[in-house]
């Protein structure tokens, strides 16, 4: 039996790692489309992105590494198509490897704008993207950053931290406003614009858009990667569609930012680093032992800005209604409760790492808003 994985970032490595953790012995084939060996992404828009550390602090495993998990990994090296009967993943350089499960962990690419505004924008998703922005952003450059969303204002932190003149433009009315309430979005507008980030909200980006600036970044989102996959019958709807075990055909499962996922009545796909770490292990055990279960879980991610770490357990949409439960959003440090009709949606905190964690139990039990706040008393 050989496993291929396709896609070398953090929930392809974590499939290898958890498929060796569970007993798994026989080949493994992991394609990387990159030339760097796996590694963690949220470096490059913070410690990395400032110099304060190396990039070789965000390699997962090393070469060596890998050869140590007795994974055959082939970097530099795209999946270019797939044949789903004839169990084979067709590679950009002509040649095919065949597998009897295939896993995909491809991940995400990032939104790109037109215009000549645009043409020498960066994005931010790879180690290369970050070196590349890191030697603009000098002293003193002028950076305009398109998107209030985490890459954009994690970019303007690390911006402003290295001396820049930064504004951040968004089409909506306060940052964060597609994934978190409102009034989250305000109180992060305040912490960027007490370290000098100048907003200008509510302002559309077009192809005639011109902007002052040395440096233009553009943080508008992510679309799942899925080119390699076209014609080869998966359902690819946003993301790989699979059902609640992250299968999307027989044998084949998706992992990551890449898979969607029917969960309760509805579908999912997450961009967090803590799920595309949870996944691999669910999907390494379904190959193990041939048993699929629905996978579970409590979406989670974090983001640093300045000295605030903000974190987000659940699911949240930006309508849903908010309760700060501990401190006050005029303090440095809260929690607060989202609701999501009479269930508990979601847990948000700012500075409150422990407390926002704690909290975990109640989503996981899938509480209602009621014996949540009930739990606090
Ligand atoms: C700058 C940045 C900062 C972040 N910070 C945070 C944070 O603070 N908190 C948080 O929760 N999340 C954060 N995230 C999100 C988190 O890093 C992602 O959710 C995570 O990287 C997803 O892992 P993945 O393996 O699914 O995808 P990826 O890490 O994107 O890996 C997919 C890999 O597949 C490769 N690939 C694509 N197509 C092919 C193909 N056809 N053939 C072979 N290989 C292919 C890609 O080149 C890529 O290397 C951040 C993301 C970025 C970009």
């Amino acid at each position: 039996m050989t496993v291929v994985v396709v896609g070398a970032g953090m929930a392809g490595l974590r499939t290898c790692e958890a498929l060796r953790q569970q007993g798994y012995a026989e080949p493994i084939v992991l394609i990387g489309a990159e030339k760097h060996p796996p590694y963690t992404r949220p470096p490059l828009s913070k410690e990395v992105l400032r110099g304060e550390a190396d990039v070789s602090k965000a390699i997962l495993r090393t070469t060596e590494g890998l050869a140590e998990l007795r994974v055959d990994v082939r970097l530099g090296r795209s999946a270019a198509g797939l044949d789903v009967d004839g169990r084979r993943v067709q590679l950009d350089d002509g040649s095919d490897v065949s597998f009897d499960a295939l896993v995909i962990a491809t991940g995400a690419t990032p939104r790109r704008l037109p215009g000549s505004a645009f043409e020498d924008a960066h994005v931010l998703r790879g180690i290369d993207d970050c070196l590349d922005l890191r030697t603009k952003l000098v002293e003193g450059a002028r950076v305009s950053i398109v998107g209030a969303g985490f890459i954009g204002l994690e970019v303007a932190a690390s911006a402003r931290a290295l001396g820049c003149a930064v504004t951040v433009i968004d089409v909506l009315p306060e940052p964060l406003a597609r994934v978190l309430p409102i009034d989250v979005g305000r109180v992060v507008r305040k912490l960027h614009e007490d370290n000098g980030v100048v907003f200008q909200l509510g302002a559309a980006v077009d192809t005639e858009t011109k902007l002052d600036a040395d440096v233009v970044v553009v943080g508008i989102g992510a679309v799942p990667e899925t080119s390699c996959l076209d014609g080869s019958g998966l359902t690819i709807e946003d993301g790989v569609v699979c059902d609640s075990s992250l299968r999307a055909a027989p044998g084949i499962w998706a992992v990551g930012d890449v898979a969607r996922w029917a969960t309760g009545d509805s579908t999912l796909r997450v961009e967090h680093w803590t799920n595309a770490t949870e996944q691999p292990h669910h999907v390494a055990r379904d190959i193990v032992t041939g048993e699929a279960s629905a996978f579970e879980t409590v979406p989670y991610f974090w983001s640093d800005q300045y000295d605030a770490k903000l974190q987000s357990l659940g699911r949240v949409t930006s309508t849903d209604e908010m309760q700060v439960v501990w401190g006050s959003l005029d303090e440095p440090r809260w929690v607060a409760f989202v609701r999501s009709g009479d269930q508990l949606g979601a847990v948000v905190g700012m500075r409150a790492p422990g407390r926002v964690m704690k909290m975990r139990g109640l989503l996981a039990a899938k509480s209602s808003y009621d014996e949540a706040l009930a739990s606090l008393a």
